[in-house]
């Protein structure tokens, strides 16, 4: 039987010298708001699979070292992040 999903992305991460050294698999089943998530942190390489609620705009944290991984998609919300990265 064909599996369905409602979100499915594979990211390459750029840590924070901006160099492309993790990566970030999401997906969303279809009848689920559950994010499966595996990721290679960009900034110190901890790998692991978890999952958490799946909401927009979506980031997920290093679970070893605390760097934020965001998940950009619609320009807006690229936008809105660069503004937020300002207030900070
Ligand atoms: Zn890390």
């Amino acid at each position: 039987m064909e599996r369905k999903y409602r979100f499915i992305s594979n990211r390459i991460l750029k840590n924070s010298k901006g160099k492309e050294t993790g990566k970030m698999r999401v997906v969303v089943k279809v009848g689920s708001d559950t994010a499966e998530i595996d990721y290679t942190c960009p900034e110190c390489g901890f790998s692991e699979h978890t999952e958490k609620p799946w909401k927009r705009p979506f980031s997920v944290k290093c679970s070893k070292c605390g760097f934020i991984m965001r998940l950009p998609r619609l320009k807006d919300e690229i936008k809105r992040e660069k503004r937020l990265e300002k207030k900070i």
